[in-house]
């Protein structure tokens, strides 16, 4: 079994999960590019019941309630979760649409692993920069929200049965 530590910047928050993330993708939309101050950004989501332990204090931004940003369809919003101390987000929480599953993203870079399993799904290509290419063989998304997709054709792994393909 795998389990993997996720730490923020300066080591008070951490987060062990355990097992292989169910799926692991790019946003390239704009609230997460702010919310980063990056151009995209890559996330590891996991069930609750793969979160081993989390420790260290944090505090939640929940764009959607508090603003009315940031909703990428997901009706209750999504809890950012950030060190008290030096701001770095280290996950995220949300209820999937499809399932009622609670889903903890953590932020990628926060597992500092350069063999962390590649992407396959890239949200809001839109807002992809010029300079950035694709990542191979992962799903392109150009806008989730334009109705071209289904929700449970942007997120295979979230199916209920995980061998219709
Ligand atoms: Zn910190
Ligand atoms: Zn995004």
């Amino acid at each position: 079994m795998t389990t993997r530590t996720a730490q923020c910047a300066c080591g008070r928050v951490e987060m062990t999960v355990q097992d292989e993330p169910l799926l692991v993708l790019l946003c390239h939309c704009d609230f997460c590019q702010k919310r980063s101050g990056n151009v995209f950004i890559a996330s590891a989501h996991f069930a609750e019941e793969q979160v081993v332990a989390i420790s260290g204090e944090t505090k939640v931004y929940n764009g959607l309630e508090v603003d009315g940003v940031g909703a990428v369809a997901v009706p209750g919003g999504i809890d950012y979760h950030f060190c008290t101390t030096c701001g770095s987000t280290l996950y995220w929480v949300s209820v999937s649409p499809l399932t009622g599953q609670r889903i903890l993203a953590v932020a990628v870079g926060n597992f500092v692993d350069p063999d962390f399993p590649m992407p396959t799904t890239e949200f809001f290509t839109k807002f992809r920069h010029h300079w950035v290419p694709p990542v191979p063989d992962a799903v392109q998304l150009y806008d989730p929200l334009d109705g071209s997709v289904s929700i449970e054709s942007m997120v295979p792994s979230f199916r209920d049965d995980p061998d219709a393909e």
